[in-house]
């Protein structure tokens, strides 16, 4: 079969860990070019090299903080001026800084607002531009299942993530008539760093909401990732697709 992503360029953007770290992996193995954008890199970016070079893909990292417009629009006209052009961009930077909402500060309300929402806007601004010209491309937003059921003690995460559902049919609205569809994920609950501070217990118990009876992976997240941002899925625009275990079912 011929690989999804053969020569196509694409932004992920969070990738140097967790979920966005296994969309690289996965879009290079599928012959991408990925740019990642992070304000860090990946550590052992030579398991990345050899992903990459096993796919016929490349993946190259540029420094950048996502929910800042001065580093947003160079980084992703850069992308642009070397590749050619943007096949697809998928905005998964994201953040938490929980806690209830009568006790949270505003800036830990502004921080996960900006990180998770703005930063989706701005990128999918500067590369919708290049898409258009080239009347193609896929946007994948990730969203949460949170966004969809809401959670106690995540209201700023829970209102981005329900914000870049809004975003998500709207751009769709805006840019489908331009040869540009725009999809979000919606993962329930996946085995990173952002949830490596819930303790044990309390991850056990949350087993006991998902049908499926486990824990996601970050490679099932990346599945449909790359279901969005290939041609598989051509005739799908405004979707949020779970990927949860059946968790918000
Ligand atoms: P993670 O392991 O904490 O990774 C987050 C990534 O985002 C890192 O690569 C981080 O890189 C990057 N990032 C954060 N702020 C950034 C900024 N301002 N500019 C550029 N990059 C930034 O998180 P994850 O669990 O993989 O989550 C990835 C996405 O999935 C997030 O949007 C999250 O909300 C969503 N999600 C996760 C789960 C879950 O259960 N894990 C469930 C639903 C949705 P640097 O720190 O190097 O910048």
């Amino acid at each position: 079969m011929d690989k999804l992503l053969a020569g196509k360029a694409c932004i992920v953007t969070g990738g140097s860990k967790g979920i966005g770290r296994a969309i690289v992996e996965r879009f290079a193995r599928e012959g991408a070019r990925v740019y990642y954008f992070s304000r860090t890199e990946a550590e052992d970016p030579g398991s990345l090299d050899a992903a990459a070079a096993e796919g016929g893909g490349s993946i190259k990292w540029i420094a950048c903080d996502v929910s800042d417009e001065a580093q947003v629009n160079p980084a992703v006209d850069a992308v642009a001026a070397e590749a050619g052009s943007i096949a697809a961009l998928v905005n998964n930077a994201g953040i938490t800084r929980d806690g209830l909402a009568l006790r949270m500060s505003l800036a830990d309300w502004d921080a996960v607002l900006r990180a998770n929402l703005t930063s989706a806007f701005l990128v999918s601004r500067a590369a919708a531009r290049h898409m258009i010209k080239a009347r193609a491309g896929s946007i994948v937003n990730m969203s949460s299942v949170v966004g969809i059921m809401g959670n106690g003690g995540q209201t700023n995460y829970a209102a981005s993530k329900a914000g870049v559902i809004g975003f998500t049919k709207s751009l769709a609205r805006e840019l489908s008539s331009r040869g540009v569809r725009v999809n979000a994920i919606a993962p329930g609950f996946i085995e990173t760093a952002m949830t490596d501070k819930i303790p044990g217990e309390a991850k056990e118990k949350l087993k006991t909401g998902i049908p499926l009876g486990r824990i996601g992976k970050p490679d099932d997240v990346a599945a449909a990732a790359l279901f969005l941002a290939s041609e598989l899925s051509a005739y799908v625009t405004g979707e949020i697709l779970k990927v949860d275990g059946g968790m918000g079912m």
